[in-house]
């Protein structure tokens, strides 16, 4: 038997690729599950990025790319940052890599030392946590209400920095909750920021793009805050290319090279294929992938009637993407078909057991008073899910 690192062994499963499995393995025997736990839209690759990425298989795109990007790529992302965003970056401070979840990898491995703190407010999406302390930070989980929509507040920030806070990394729009942070909000959160100059912000704005009030604010934008702010985003979500594996950063040169070093020895630059197609899917403007975004929209808007129509859960409404988080405490302690329900897990597996509709347990996004429910799925199967779930519960 190999002995295991004790950093792999210390390290938990994520829990959303692993309820995925879960579902699969179900269906796989022949249960009829409903997926509703990975975060991932059901929608194909929209066919202008799929053509371009054709067109560079035949254009024999098939070497090694330069470690941080093709230039062309880098120049799409700038593109973007400054249509989109307001944001101004050159080549030297841009990074692409295999997802998002590299870029996140990446920032841990080159700002963290051992006992380094990382402010988390909760809930926060499943891997930073785990990415934190593979890298021998320490997440320090704020908490954070559902009637104050999940959002982190100036005073909370204050209370949760210590002398060995490093960083903050959100999300928004936020996954598991939907939330999406205003730009006065973020300018306070910024202002407490003021006072603590060293601490660096990681800014996770994957799903800018499924935001249903239409008002997208980055905290680089803040002049102030630019410098020592990673803008972190990818085309997985809003351009439906979840398996293409397309992450990019903007961010300062110092951050940009350190994280052009570790990915030059950990993985290299990401496909060639896939970052070829990406540039296409940048240079487009958003409104090319709307209709995604609309129908996420009219998803909210069914999910949200159709959970709040069964006792004990508890919603906020998201402003943009595409889950719903409940709080379903009201069930702790009480017994359904004969199983105890002591959690937010036990509720979400006796779903899976008694509804055959899969979600992700709130603990694993650091509110184990939730579930999430992503609604990236047909009307027909979010109709079909909820039915069985109150079904299930009543
Ligand atoms: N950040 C958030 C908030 C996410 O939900 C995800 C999930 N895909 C990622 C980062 C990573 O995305 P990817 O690696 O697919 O680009
Ligand atoms: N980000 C998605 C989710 O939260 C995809 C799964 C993952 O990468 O963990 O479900």
């Amino acid at each position: 038997m190999a002995q295991l690192s004790d950093r792999v062994l210390n390290m938990a499963t994520s829990a959303t690729l692993a309820m995925a499995a879960k579902a699969r393995e179900l269906k796989a025997e022949g249960k009829d599950i409903i997926g509703l736990s990975l975060g991932e839209p059901d929608f194909n690759t929209p066919d202008f990025i799929k053509e371009a990425a054709i067109q560079a298989i035949n254009d024999d795109y098939n070497s090694y790319s330069p470690v941080d990007g093709y230039v062309e790529l880098k120049d799409a992302i700038i593109t973007k940052f400054k249509r989109d965003n307001g944001l101004q970056y050159s080549r030297s401070q841009i990074v692409v890599s295999t997802g998002a979840k590299q870029s996140l990898a990446n920032i841990a491995a080159v700002l963290l030392n051992p006992g380094d703190e990382v402010i988390l407010p909760c809930p926060y999406w499943v891997s930073y946590s785990d990415i934190v302390k593979l890298n021998e930070g320490v997440p320090v989980e704020v908490k954070t209400s559902i009637d104050h929509d999940f959002k982190l507040t100036p005073q909370q920030l204050e209370d949760a920095i210590t002398p060995k806070t490093k960083m903050i990394w959100y999300s928004s729009p936020c996954n598991p909750s939907g939330s999406v942070y205003s730009k006065d909000e973020l300018r306070a959160l910024a202002d407490v920021l003021q006072k603590y100059p060293n601490i660096i912000v990681v800014s996770d704005e994957i799903y800018e793009h499924i935001n249903f009030i239409g008002d997208h604010a980055s905290m680089a934008q803040f002049e102030d805050m630019y410098d020592r702010t990673v803008t972190v985003n990818g085309v997985s979500k809003a351009f439906a290319m979840t398996g293409w594996r397309i992450g990019y950063i903007g961010a300062s040169e110092a951050i940009a090279k350190a994280c052009t070093k570790m990915q030059g020895q950990v993985t290299s630059g990401a496909n060639c294929i896939a970052q070829r197609a990406v540039i296409t899917a940048l240079n487009e403007p958003p409104s090319r992938v709307q209709y995604m975004i609309d129908q996420f929209k009219v998803r909210r808007e069914l999910i949200l009637n159709l959970l709040n129509d069964i006792e004990g859960f508890k919603t906020n409404v998201p402003e943009g993407a595409f889950y719903v988080f409940p709080d379903i405490s009201h069930y702790f302690g009480k017994t359904l078909k004969g199983k105890t329900i002591a959690n937010a897990s036990d509720f979400s597996l006796f779903l899976l057991e008694f509804a055959n509709v899969a979600t992700v347990t709130g603990e694993a996004f650091g509110n184990p008073n939730c579930i999430r429910i992503s609604y990236a799925a047909s009307q027909e199967q979010i109709i079909e899910a909820i039915k069985r779930i109150k079904e299930a519960v009543s």
